[in-house]
């Protein structure tokens, strides 16, 4: 009678499994390989740009060429198209017609940091240091961001349009920067009574660069000189030439395994470069498939997907517009629309895992947990599902079948409980194209924090997820 009533618990109950617990000894090695390959991304990568650099890199070796250097398309062509070095859209042509549609995998690169303002360099008199005036970028908690070891990535460009590639805090050796918080001894008044956004507010996220001044009495702000001497003497710039750079101060040191166990990666950018690393590996590892496949790595998605370089960008129909010329020669208008309406995609993007120390934010049966796969999320958004993708139940099944068949450990969540907050993603940018679109990705703890961690098991189901839709018919 036992036995019979847990057959029956099994056939009607959708169980989310372990997904440690549904792999073997060789998928074991595999999940910590790939988690290897993934933190040397990270780590090398702490910009879009960077990330641009370095994917352009890990594309050439293996086989795909800009799309500037081929005449024309042709089944199994591998290219990649850029935009002003932010965004990228890789493709690996299918051997049916580009207008029955597209496979595509979209993410995001670019992840919450400090930017400088454009006249960044100060000298503070009473407290005899040089330091940088910061902007924050994107959706942070202020007060993570002070007393942790920061690293200084980006590029100024000269009036003369010469570039200087700067990066400082990442080597052993290098010098790293901070912004320092108020001692406890003196918090009382003027910190313990903010609330919690205003404890460090934007004002104060200065970020310490030295305190020496230079041996010159003629000098009024020494110890600013003294900064702009150094940089100056190792760069080649000038104060002004702050005005024309993209510097972004982020958490510096590589990406480590976290836990006893090594069951997960800690570091800074999980958000969203882990799907951006996945659905990239998916497009170069691919079996030949029928259908092209297309991944997209935008930028801006923090700030609300703005700008030329974001998803909501004309670059994305661009993309759809190269490939369709270069495979088809002239193409109609009928030609474009197919494609669009015939294509699917996958938005890549993080979700949080249930944190063990506030589980009141997550309705627990909706809720991605750690371990147990990638997580589908069929809409997002917050209060009444406003600024959500909601994907259609059709479309939802179909994703499913995918993963069911080929072995994917997957969970389903909502961002929080209803009313709790919420979020958006790339998708709905893509659903305006007449596209399906589903959001899809591992659950993090600590989204947008100076070290967010994920579990190396869901960056594999993730890949793996990403693979099977690519390669679906
Ligand atoms: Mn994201
Ligand atoms: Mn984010």
């Amino acid at each position: 009678m036992a036995e019979e009533k847990s057959n029956l618990e099994d056939e009607l109950t959708f169980s989310i499994k372990n997904a440690w617990e549904q792999s073997d000894e060789e998928e074991l090695d595999d999940i910590t390989e790939f988690a290897e390959k993934y933190k040397e991304y990270i780590t090398e990568s702490k910009t879009e740009r960077e990330i641009i650099d370095n994917t352009v890199k890990l594309l050439e070796k293996n086989g795909f060429v800009s799309i500037q250097e081929c005449d024309e398309l042709d089944q199994g062509d591998k290219i990649y198209i850029l935009n002003k070095n932010k965004a990228i859209a890789v493709a690996v042509i299918g051997n049916k017609e580009v207008t029955e549609g597209c496979h595509i995998l979209a993410s995001h690169i670019d992840s919450p940091r400090l930017d400088l303002k454009a006249r960044p360099i100060y000298e503070d008199n009473d407290a005899s240091l040089a330091l940088f005036n910061t902007h924050y970028y994107g959706g942070i908690k202020k007060y993570q961001w002070v007393s942790t070891p920061l690293a200084i990535h980006g590029k100024v460009v000269k009036e003369d349009g010469e570039i200087i590639n700067i990066s400082i805090g990442e080597d052993k050796e290098d010098p790293v920067f901070a912004v320092s918080d108020l001692l406890p001894h003196l918090s009382k008044k003027k910190q313990s009574e903010r609330k919690m956004k205003d404890v460090i507010k934007g004002e104060e996220l200065n970020v310490i660069l030295g305190g020496k001044p230079i041996d010159d009495d003629d000098i009024d702000k020494k110890v600013k000189i003294n900064i702009l001497k150094i940089l100056n003497d190792n760069y080649g710039i000038k104060e002004e030439d702050f005005t024309s750079a993209e510097i972004e101060i982020v958490p510096s040191g590589p990406a480590r395994d976290v836990g006893l166990d090594r069951s997960m990666v800690g570091g800074y950018g999980h958000d969203d470069r882990v799907c951006a690393f996945t659905s990239l590996m998916a497009c170069i590892d691919l079996e030949p498939q029928s259908k092209t496949s297309l991944v997209f790595l935008f930028d801006k998605e923090e700030i609300g997907s703005e700008g030329n370089t974001s998803a909501n960008s004309r670059f994305t129909e661009s993309v759809f517009q190269q490939i369709l010329a270069k495979s088809k020669g002239d193409y109609s208008m009928e030609d474009y629309r197919l494609t669009l309406e015939n294509s699917n995609a996958m938005s890549g993007d993080v979700n949080p895992g249930v944190n063990p120390s506030f589980k009141g934010v997550h309705d627990l049966r909706n809720a991605g947990r750690m371990g147990k796969g990638i997580v589908l999320t069929k809409y997002t958004g917050s209060g009444g599902k406003f600024m959500a993708n909601d994907a259609h139940a059709e479309y939802v099944a179909y994703i499913r079948r995918i993963l069911n068949e080929n072995d994917i450990c997957w969970q389903t969540a909502q961002l929080g409980k209803v009313d709790e907050g919420g979020g958006g993603t790339v998708a709905k940018f893509l659903a305006n194209l007449n596209m399906d679109i589903i959001d899809a990705g591992p659950p993090l703890l600590g989204m947008h924090s100076p070290f967010e961690i994920v579990s190396k098991v869901d960056i594999y189901h993730t890949y793996k997820a990403y693979r099977a839709f690519l390669e679906a018919e």
